[in-house]
Protein backbone atom coordinates (compact mmCIF):
# COMPACT_ATOMS: atom_id res chain seq x y z
CA UNK A 1 0.00 0.00 0.00
CA UNK A 2 2.86 2.35 0.86
CA UNK A 3 4.75 1.28 -2.03
CA UNK A 4 1.61 2.14 -4.26
CA UNK A 5 0.88 5.57 -2.67
CA UNK A 6 4.85 6.75 -3.31
CA UNK A 7 4.54 5.40 -7.02
CA UNK A 8 1.24 7.75 -6.98
CA UNK A 9 3.06 10.72 -6.06
CA UNK A 10 6.39 10.36 -8.03
CA UNK A 11 3.80 10.05 -11.07
CA UNK A 12 2.17 13.44 -10.15
CA UNK A 13 5.21 15.19 -9.45
CA UNK A 14 6.15 14.09 -12.60
CA UNK A 15 3.40 15.57 -14.50
CA UNK A 16 3.58 19.00 -12.27
CA UNK A 17 7.66 19.62 -13.38
CA UNK A 18 6.10 18.82 -16.76
CA UNK A 19 3.34 21.28 -16.79
CA UNK A 20 5.54 23.94 -14.74
CA UNK A 21 8.08 23.77 -17.78
CA UNK A 22 5.45 24.21 -19.73
CA UNK A 23 3.47 26.90 -18.31
CA UNK A 24 6.97 28.46 -17.66
CA UNK A 25 8.02 29.21 -22.01
CA UNK A 26 5.75 30.31 -24.75
CA UNK A 27 8.30 28.96 -27.35
CA UNK A 28 5.80 26.01 -28.17
CA UNK A 29 8.56 23.21 -27.55
CA UNK A 30 8.65 20.11 -28.87
CA UNK A 31 8.61 16.58 -26.38
CA UNK A 32 12.40 16.85 -26.76
CA UNK A 33 12.57 20.36 -25.20
CA UNK A 34 10.66 19.46 -22.79
CA UNK A 35 12.57 16.25 -21.91
CA UNK A 36 15.84 17.87 -21.67
CA UNK A 37 14.60 20.72 -19.52
CA UNK A 38 12.43 18.51 -16.95
CA UNK A 39 16.05 16.34 -16.47
CA UNK A 40 17.34 18.97 -14.77
CA UNK A 41 14.78 18.61 -12.46
CA UNK A 42 13.96 14.67 -12.63
CA UNK A 43 17.41 13.35 -13.85
CA UNK A 44 15.90 10.24 -13.94
CA UNK A 45 12.85 10.24 -16.11
CA UNK A 46 12.70 8.66 -19.49
CA UNK A 47 11.63 10.32 -22.88
CA UNK A 48 8.72 7.77 -22.93
CA UNK A 49 7.64 9.15 -19.47
CA UNK A 50 7.73 12.75 -20.67
CA UNK A 51 5.50 11.70 -24.15
CA UNK A 52 3.02 9.51 -21.75
CA UNK A 53 2.64 12.33 -19.09
CA UNK A 54 2.42 14.93 -22.27
CA UNK A 55 -1.13 12.91 -24.02
CA UNK A 56 -2.15 12.95 -20.40
CA UNK A 57 -1.67 16.57 -20.09
CA UNK A 58 -3.12 16.74 -23.66
CA UNK A 59 -6.24 14.75 -22.83
CA UNK A 60 -7.44 16.26 -19.11
CA UNK A 61 -7.50 19.92 -21.11
CA UNK A 62 -4.08 21.08 -19.43
CA UNK A 63 -1.80 21.44 -22.35
CA UNK A 64 -2.32 21.75 -26.46
CA UNK A 65 -0.82 19.69 -28.73
CA UNK A 66 0.02 21.55 -32.11
CA UNK A 67 0.55 18.80 -34.97
CA UNK A 68 3.08 20.12 -37.91
CA UNK A 69 3.41 17.53 -40.58
CA UNK A 70 3.33 14.14 -39.32
CA UNK A 71 7.41 14.02 -37.61
CA UNK A 72 7.06 16.05 -34.40
CA UNK A 73 4.36 18.35 -32.43
CA UNK A 74 4.89 20.70 -30.51
CA UNK A 75 2.63 21.31 -26.98
CA UNK A 76 1.49 24.60 -26.02
CA UNK A 77 0.82 25.13 -21.87
CA UNK A 78 -1.90 27.60 -22.80
CA UNK A 79 -5.21 25.54 -22.83
CA UNK A 80 -7.43 28.50 -24.48
CA UNK A 81 -8.55 29.20 -27.58
CA UNK A 82 -6.07 30.89 -29.35
CA UNK A 83 -4.76 30.94 -33.03
CA UNK A 84 -0.75 30.55 -33.55
CA UNK A 85 1.67 32.22 -36.44
CA UNK A 86 4.64 29.84 -37.65
CA UNK A 87 7.47 31.84 -39.11
CA UNK A 88 8.45 29.88 -42.44
CA UNK A 89 12.01 31.43 -42.00
CA UNK A 90 13.36 30.47 -38.12
CA UNK A 91 10.50 27.99 -37.52
CA UNK A 92 9.17 29.84 -34.50
CA UNK A 93 5.04 29.54 -33.30
CA UNK A 94 3.63 32.84 -32.05
CA UNK A 95 0.76 33.40 -29.86
CA UNK A 96 -1.74 35.57 -31.55
CA UNK A 97 -3.37 38.45 -29.51
CA UNK A 98 -6.63 38.37 -32.03
CA UNK A 99 -9.72 36.75 -30.99
CA UNK A 100 -10.91 33.81 -32.05
CA UNK A 101 -13.43 34.46 -34.51
CA UNK A 102 -16.58 31.78 -33.60
CA UNK A 103 -18.64 33.12 -36.79
CA UNK A 104 -16.43 30.88 -38.59
CA UNK A 105 -17.57 27.86 -37.65
CA UNK A 106 -21.05 29.12 -38.45
CA UNK A 107 -20.08 29.58 -41.67
CA UNK A 108 -18.67 26.29 -41.83
CA UNK A 109 -21.75 24.98 -40.42
CA UNK A 110 -24.16 26.36 -43.29
CA UNK A 111 -21.42 24.76 -45.35
CA UNK A 112 -21.40 21.62 -44.86
CA UNK A 113 -24.53 21.20 -42.84
CA UNK A 114 -22.67 19.86 -40.19
CA UNK A 115 -22.45 20.28 -35.96
CA UNK A 116 -19.50 22.42 -36.08
CA UNK A 117 -17.50 22.63 -32.56
CA UNK A 118 -14.06 24.12 -32.93
CA UNK A 119 -11.77 25.07 -35.54
CA UNK A 120 -8.48 25.80 -35.51
CA UNK A 121 -6.42 28.27 -37.55
CA UNK A 122 -2.87 28.81 -38.01
CA UNK A 123 -1.31 32.11 -39.90
CA UNK A 124 2.51 31.17 -42.12
CA UNK A 125 4.78 34.25 -43.07
CA UNK A 126 8.21 35.95 -41.67
CA UNK A 127 8.31 37.05 -38.34
CA UNK A 128 9.47 40.23 -37.05
CA UNK A 129 12.87 39.25 -35.96
CA UNK A 130 13.75 37.37 -39.76
CA UNK A 131 12.53 40.64 -41.22
CA UNK A 132 14.78 42.97 -39.77
CA UNK A 133 17.73 39.93 -40.08
CA UNK A 134 16.78 40.27 -43.82
CA UNK A 135 16.95 43.78 -43.99
CA UNK A 136 20.47 43.97 -42.55
CA UNK A 137 21.56 41.41 -44.54
CA UNK A 138 20.54 43.41 -47.51
CA UNK A 139 21.84 46.58 -46.16
CA UNK A 140 25.54 45.13 -45.66
CA UNK A 141 25.08 43.63 -49.19
CA UNK A 142 24.42 46.94 -51.06
ZN1 LIG B 1 11.29 34.05 -37.98
MN1 LIG C 1 0.18 29.18 -28.01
Amino acid sequence: MAEKKKLFVRKTKQREVILDVLRNTDCHPTADWIYQEVRKELPNISLGTVYRNLRCLTEMGEALELCYGSTYSRFDGNPEPHYHFVCEKCGQVYDMGMTVMRDLEKLAAADTGFTVTDHRLEFYGICSACKAADEENNESAS
